[in-house]
């Protein structure tokens, strides 16, 4: 479990005009912050290394309601970010960990280049991490199997379906024996097989709302959508905003045919996912309209989708998700990444350079 605590040499100094200065004498490191109400020093004097995050949150909130959990918990995520805190839990892993994840850890050493990180961090930060997916078919079970394997702490899994015969030329976590068994029940058998240390929950149920999301995103240090009811957009726009609202990093993973596409969102650093979704309505609707070939009533749509399409969505949905809890640098955040099969190279996908003013989600932020 997180248990941040100030660096020793970015101890803070407050001043009696509110300003408090965090990060020692070094330039590039040392900043302000300012202060008028004291929640700043309260937070800062809570960051003792012996609060999880959680109990960090709920402590300040009560002392200052006027801070929301969400303003706290980007408060933390700030001083994270910036480099001043550090982890005050145990950091050993076992020696049957550090076999297992000997690999991995060459992985992350090579990949990230955040200066002063030790060698088995990103898989501590792994260890300590709480994600919640929604849709485990094709995407989502690839993912699913990627991140208990590569030992993110908890995983919580949300499916209503049951598996059937269709599912099988694409879901790997399932087998003939699961026909009919519960999707959230043969995943978390399959996956404890994978790695008995995950803490694997799971719950039946459908998505109907952000309120739903939202609860669930409160819980997590990142949420993946791999479903696609009651549409891909709709949900994605869902997770937007209980994302936004909670702070929450999120992603979504899926496929079209030969089209791959991830999204990776950290809100409050950029355009959110409902920025994009509005200017390409907005584009849509200036543009000449279109008219679909309708097809016949013996032809019905089925969603394109091979055992390989879908693994190579849940791996790079796995991967983002990996990268947002690893904190590992050069992975821009607040953008969908989309691959095409058909030849193997990128293909345009919703990208914007600054919030769409009149977002739905994040643009009245922007006015005010
Ligand atoms: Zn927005």
């Amino acid at each position: 479990m997180w248990r941040p605590r100030i660096k020793f040499e970015h101890r803070p100094v407050r001043y009696d005009d509110g300003l408090v200065r965090i990060g020692g004498n070094t330039p590039g490191i040392t900043r302000g912050l300012r202060d008028p109400d004291g929640s700043v020093w309260a937070l800062l004097a809570l960051l003792d290394g012996s609060r999880t995050v959680g109990q960090i949150v709920d402590e300040l909130v009560r002392r200052f309601p006027a801070r929301s959990l969400r303003e706290v918990r980007k408060a933390i995520d700030n001083l994270n970010t910036a480099g001043h805190l550090e982890d005050a839990s145990e950091t050993e892993l076992s020696d049957s960990e550090r076999e297992r994840y000997s690999r991995s850890r060459a992985f992350w050493r090579s990949v990230d280049r955040t200066p002063d990180r030790r060698s088995w961090d990103a898989q501590l930060r792994l260890r300590q991490a709480r994600v919640v997916i929604i849709g485990i078919g094709g995407a989502g079970g690839a993912a699913a199997r990627s991140l208990a394997m590569s030992g993110v702490g908890q995983l919580h899994c949300v499916d209503a379906d049951l598996v059937e015969l269709s599912n099988l030329n694409r879901q790997g976590l399932f087998t003939e024996q699961d026909l009919g068994r519960p999707k959230v029940e043969a995943a978390l058998e399959r996956l404890r097989q994978h790695n008995s240390h995950v803490e694997l929950t799971g719950s039946r149920e459908h998505i109907e709302g952000p309120d739903q999301l939202r609860a669930l995103a409160v819980t997590c240090d990142v949420l993946l959508i791999s479903a696609d009811q009651p549409s891909a957009g709709e949900i994605r726009s869902w997770a937007n905003q209980a994302c936004h609202a909670t702070g929450t990093a999120w992603v979504h993973s899926g496929y079209d045919g030969p089209r791959v596409s991830i999204g990776v969102f950290r809100p409050g650093s950029g355009p959110c996912y409902d920025c994009a979704r509005t200017a390409e309505q907005h584009r849509r609707s200036v543009v000449s309209p279109r008219t679909a070939w309708a097809p016949g009533e013996s032809m019905k749509r089925e969603h394109a989708a091979t055992a390989s399409s879908a693994a190579i969505a849940g791996g790079l949905a796995a991967h983002a998700v990996e990268r947002l809890i690893t904190g590992t640098s050069g992975l821009a955040v607040n953008q969908d990444y989309g691959l095409n099969l058909a030849t193997y190279g990128g293909y345009d996908a919703l990208r914007l350079e600054q919030p769409w003013p009149d977002c739905p989600t994040c643009g009245s932020e922007g006015r005010g």
